[in-house]
């Protein structure tokens, strides 16, 4: 079989590889620059993903992450969530861990750099290929890894089913820089911490003294990040915290990030969406290395048990990723949305009076199920007195995302487009505008 992959991201590569080692002929179209064609930073993977793809990473290219600590909108509580040691994430160096990728891929694909795919090539309202480098590449199976904005999902076929482009608030638009730290400041009393509803705006940033001495800073926000609302929340960072300096090392400029849950369509007749081409982060935190990943694991599987790239493969890869993780990741959308909604304030009350726990912290930004048992809800009950109705939208958001998760979960397994045009509608309710 022939198969392209636009984007030399983290789920490309693994793709390329896994492809060309069960015998495809396999080329990756990658607009960037073989010397630095991604990300200049290090970024938190969940340790599991590189156990299951039997990738090793070498001790130089990661560190294991510290603990978070949530900040409330009023920066009056500081909710230092300790997680073990052993569970917590690596911090991957993002250069390095793109390099390994590659060189494994290279050994059984052709990975062109600095050459991007223009279009798709469609022929009968099917997927044929792609141009490239101003040429027809015609190819069995496509697989687009081109990121939250590809502009190929626009060109299928209706047909196809697959959505064109996320809402606006359904993208985080992040600044990310590591900075100098500023001369003889004081050392923090957290290191890495994390601000929720940042200045009462939708979306957070964080602060992270990097055990390079450098300070990791993000800001990001739902839809848009306008500069005047950078530069005011940058500031209200740096008065926060006196370690900020000025001078950029790393990074440095705005990016965009799914938060959604992963898309109703993966594709179709020859082509595949993997990555943050299918929203597949985790969408309270935005973390979408380990399911990129894995996405590229589960088509390779698929394809490989059917021998074919038509649509009902690309389906059963679909099914197996929300059988994973994706309907997680739906409910979790859920929760996003109801943090997204509540009031600065309110989130104010439910962290300060501990309504919302160190657990539930942990629990929803790596993405599973916020438990609310029995006893749990009579301690809650106990901590919001005398705001019950408010712990009542917390609950109905948490049965409501569970309620999401189990939706989605039911998947239809056999690929009968009515039984998928009525999931997507049931899943879809949840997030109704
Ligand atoms: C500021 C920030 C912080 C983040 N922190 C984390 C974190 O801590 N942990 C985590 O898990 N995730 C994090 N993420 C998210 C993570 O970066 C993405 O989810 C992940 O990179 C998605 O990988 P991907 O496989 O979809 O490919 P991507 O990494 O999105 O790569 C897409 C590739 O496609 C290429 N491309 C695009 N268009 C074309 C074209 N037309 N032709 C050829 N090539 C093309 C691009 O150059 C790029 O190399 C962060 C993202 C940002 C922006």
């Amino acid at each position: 079989m022939k198969v392209i992959v636009i984007g030399a991201g983290v789920g490309g590569l693994v793709a390329a590889e896994l492809f060309g080692k069960a015998g495809n002929e396999v080329i990756v179209f990658e607009k960037g620059g073989k010397d630095g064609w991604t990300y200049d930073w290090h970024d938190d993977v969940s340790r599991d993903i590189f156990a299951e793809l039997g990738i090793t990473i070498p001790k130089s290219e990661y560190f294991i992450k510290e603990s978070w600590t949530f900040v409330t909108p009023d920066e009056k509580t500081e909710l230092y969530v300790e997680t073990p040691e052993e569970t917590r994430d690596y911090s991957i160096e993002r250069r390095g861990l793109a390099h390994i990728l590659a060189e494994r891929a290279q050994k059984v694909a052709d990975i062109r750099f600095g050459t991007g795919a223009e279009a798709l090539i469609i022929e009968n309202d099917k997927v044929k290929g792609v141009i490239a480098g101003g040429e027809k590449h015609y190819a069995d199976l496509v697989i687009d890894n081109s990121g939250v904005h590809s502009p190929f999902r626009a060109s299928l076929p209706a047909s196809y089913g697959v959505e064109r482009e996320p809402d606006r608030n359904e993208v985080f638009y992040a600044y990310r820089g590591f900075h100098k730290r500023a001369e003889g400041s004081p050392d923090p009393r957290y290191t890495n911490k994390v601000y929720l509803k940042h200045l009462g705006e939708e979306g957070i940033s964080w602060c992270i003294l990097d055990p390079s001495g450098l300070v990791n800073i993000l800001v990001g926000r739902i839809g848009s990040l306008p500069e005047a609302t950078f530069r005011n929340a940058y500031q209200k960072l740096k008065e926060s915290n006196p370690i900020i300096g000025d001078e950029v090392v790393r990074g440095g400029g705005v990016y965009a990030i799914p938060v959604r849950h992963p898309a109703m369509r993966f594709g179709g007749d020859g082509y595949a969406l993997i990555g943050d081409s299918a929203f597949m982060t985790i969408p309270m935190m935005g973390s979408g290395i380990a399911n990129s990943m894995l996405a590229a694991s589960l088509l390779a599987e698929a394809v490989a048990k059917s021998g074919k790239a038509d649509a009902e493969t690309i389906w059963n890869y679909q099914v197996a990723y929300y059988k994973r993780v994706g309907a997680k990741h739906t409910g979790g959308d859920v929760m996003k949305r109801w943090m997204l909604t509540a009031k600065p304030e309110e989130l104010d009350f439910l962290i300060g009076k501990g309504v919302i726990n160190k657990n539930d912290m942990q629990s929803g930004s790596t993405g599973n199920d916020i438990a609310l048992s029995f006893s749990a809800i009579m301690d809650k009950v106990k901590r919001a007195f005398p705001r019950i109705p408010l712990l009542l939208t917390l609950k109905g958001a948490v049965d409501n995302s569970k309620k999401a998760k189990k939706v989605a979960s039911q998947i239809p397994e056999n690929y009968d487009s009515d039984a998928i045009k009525a999931w997507e509608n049931k899943v879809l309710a949840f997030f109704k505008k």
